[in-house]
């Protein structure tokens, strides 16, 4: 029987699990730990994302608040606004949503904020801490898919890993992260020849495409654990209908909203397959918003030496 790992309960228990050490820190800080997600321009996803993000932190106890610059806003402004809340002792931590509008030297600008608040981990001295083995935030997606596999007790130590995708926020702190678990790592991308025969090489494959259905049961092998990272918003009813086949509950969704998310994985030909698979929505998604919380925490116990 193929176990479906549920990232939205695991959440909630993450979510708890933060909650009480806010309690904890703010019994002896004196203060709530603060969270600022700055958003540049008007993008409707960017606004969800950083919306669940400070409203998760609020849940918790912690002040979360939403930066928002225009979409014109230059470059000499936006470094600008990060400077003022690096310098502001009651922000914790700071992330900027990706991606910036066009024109904005985005690598430029992720390099300017405090690495001590960087709660991405995106800033290049947290990568290198990443690879060192050091004490340093993670990106919040792979180290919630770690959180995931441990907490239902798969087991990792020995196993072949294939990450499909290699992108700085998925792919590459995806496989720092399982080599730590000494995982035996393969991070496969688009110029990978034979996709298919590596990913089944895998006890562990975590896609991280961006394409909707892109791994299907030829790139499985039987037993194997699947995580899918993707969050693909798909419009055309032929694709939706060939990736959930029969299922009434997302059709009446896509009718309802004109379209449905779907995940990396073509979720009906793989899950017969694995051992374990996450579902999109429901498993990853909510894992990177409760990793988020956890490393503003993380953030304002290490800037207070703790
Ligand atoms: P990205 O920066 O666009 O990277 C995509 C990666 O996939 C690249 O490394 C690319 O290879 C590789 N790729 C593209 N087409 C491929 C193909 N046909 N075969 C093999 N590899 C291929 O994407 P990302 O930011 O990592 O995000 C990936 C997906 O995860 C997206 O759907 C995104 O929405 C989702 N996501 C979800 C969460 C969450 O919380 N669940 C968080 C972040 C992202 P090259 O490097 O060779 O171009």
């Amino acid at each position: 029987m193929t176990r479906l790992l549920d990232g939205k309960a695991l959440a909630a228990q993450l979510r708890a699990e933060v909650a009480a050490g806010v309690r904890e820190w703010m019994a002896e800080s004196g203060r709530a730990p603060g969270l600022v997600a700055m958003l540049v321009g008007e993008d409707p996803a960017s606004k969800v994302y950083v919306g669940s993000k400070t409203r998760a932190c609020e849940e918790v106890g912690m002040r979360g608040r939403n930066l928002q610059l225009p979409a014109e806003a230059t470059a000499e402004q936006v470094a600008s606004a990060i400077d003022g809340l690096n310098a502001d002792p009651e922000v914790d931590g700071i992330l900027v949503q990706l991606p910036l509008p066009k024109g904005l030297p985005e690598r430029e600008l992720l390099d300017r904020v405090d690495p001590a608040k960087d709660v991405d981990g995106f800033h290049p001295e947290n990568v290198g801490r990443l690879w060192l083995d050091q004490p340093a935030p993670a990106p919040a997606t792979p180290s919630g898919i770690v959180e995931l596999l441990r907490r239902n007790g798969i087991a990792l130590e020995g196993k072949r890993a294939v990450i499909v995708g290699r992108s700085q926020i998925v792919g590459k702190p995806m496989a720092a992260l399982l080599l730590r678990q000494n995982c035996t790592v393969t991070v496969a991308h688009s110029r990978t020849r034979d996709l298919p025969a590596v990913c089944r090489e895998a006890d562990v494959l975590v896609a991280a495409i961006g394409r909707p259905g892109a791994i299907g049961a030829e790139h499985v092998r039987d037993g194997a654990v699947v995580i899918d990272v993707g969050i693909n918003r798909v419009r055309d009813a032929a694709l939706a209908e060939r990736l959930f086949p029969g299922d009434a509950a997302r059709r009446t969704e896509f009718e309802k909203k004109g379209s449905i998310l779907v995940g990396d994985v073509d979720f009906a030909a793989v899950a017969p397959r694995c051992e374990a698979i996450t579902p999109v929505p429901g498993g990853v998604g909510p894992l990177t918003v409760a990793m988020v919380v956890s490393n503003t925490l993380a953030a304002a116990r290490r800037r207070q030496g703790r």
